[in-house]
C-alpha cells in the first residue's frame, strides 16, 4: 500500500487517560527520569513477546537473534528515541495500547495519589499498568513509531498529551517499535549519553536484553 497521500486518523484519547496525561504533563517535582524506566521495561517485554515467537513459531525463528534495546539522544532536535526489535505493533494494537482501550489502572493509579496529587509520588505508575504515558512527564511531543512482526509495513502514532492523538501509515523497514520524546526544554540534557548511562544505571539495572547508548553496550 502507498504510505505517504494518506490523512492521518484522528483519535481521542478516553477521558481518564486524558485526566491522568494533565497530571503527568505538569509534574515537575519528580524524579521525571522514571519515564525512561517504562519505555525500557515496555521495550524489554517487547523483545521477550518476540523470542517467544521465535522460540514457538518456526517461521519466525531467526528473529530470537540479536534482540537488543537502543537509546540514542539527539542534541540539534531535542529527541531522545528508545528503540527495540521487538514484535512492534499493528494498527489496532497501537490504538488499542496506546489510547482507547479502557485500562482501570488510570482511574487506580488516580485514586492511589490522594488528595495531594500535585506533590504525590508519580514512581508506581508503570505498576498500574500504564507506564507508557509517563513519557508525557519528559516529553512535549511523543512520536512512536512501529511495526509488527506481523506486517509489511509500519505505523506512527503522535501525540501533544493534551486529549488527542493521531495515527497514519510510515515506511519502515526493520521490525520493532521506536518511541521518540521531544523532550522538554528543562530535561533537555538527557540527549547526553552519560545522563542516559546514569538513568540506566539506575533504573534499569536488571534487564534482561542488551542496551545500546551510542557505541557502549551498557
Ligand atoms: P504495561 O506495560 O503495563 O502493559 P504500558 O502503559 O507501559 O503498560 O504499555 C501499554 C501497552 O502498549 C503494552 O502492554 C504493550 O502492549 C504496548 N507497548 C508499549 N510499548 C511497546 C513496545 N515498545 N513494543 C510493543 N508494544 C508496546
Ligand atoms: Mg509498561
Amino acid at each position: 500500500m502507498s504510505t505517504s497521500v494518506q490523512e492521518p486518523e484522528q483519535f481521542t484519547f478516553r477521558a481518564e487517560i486524558t485526566q491522568l496525561l494533565h497530571l503527568l504533563a505538569h509534574s515537575l517535582y519528580q524524579s521525571r527520569e522514571i519515564a525512561l524506566r517504562e519505555l525500557i521495561s515496555n521495550a524489554s517485554d517487547a523483545l521477550d513477546k518476540m523470542r517467544f515467537v521465535a522460540l514457538t513459531n518456526e517461521a519466525y525463528r531467526d528473529a530470537a537473534e540479536g534482540l537488543k534495546i537502543t537509546l540514542e539522544g539527539r542534541d540539534d532536535s531535542r529527541d531522545l528515541v528508545v528503540r527495540d526489535n521487538g514484535i512492534g505493533m499493528t494498527h489496532d494494537e497501537l490504538v488499542e495500547n496506546l489510547g482507547t482501550i479502557a485500562r482501570s489502572g488510570s482511574l487506580e493509579f488516580l485514586k492511589s495519589l490522594g488528595e495531594a496529587r500535585d506533590k504525590a509520588d508519580l514512581s508506581l505508575i508503570g505498576q498500574f499498568g500504564v507506564g507508557f504515558y509517563s513519557s508525557f512527564m519528559l516529553a512535549d511531543h511523543v512520536t512512536v513509531r512501529t511495526r509488527s512482526y506481523r506486517d509489511d509495513h509500519g505505523w506512527e502514532w503522535r501525540s501533544d498529551g493534551t486529549g488527542r492523538f493521531e495515527i497514519r501509515p510510515i515506511d519502515k523497514q526493520d521490525r520493532g517499535t521506536e518511541v521518540i520524546l521531544h523532550l522538554k526544554e528543562d530535561v533537555k540534557d538527557l540527549t547526553k549519553d552519560y545522563r542516559l548511562k546514569g538513568v540506566v544505571r539506575t533504573y534499569s539495572r536488571f534487564i534482561p536484553h542488551p542496551i545500546t547508548i551510542g557505541e557502549e553496550v551498557v
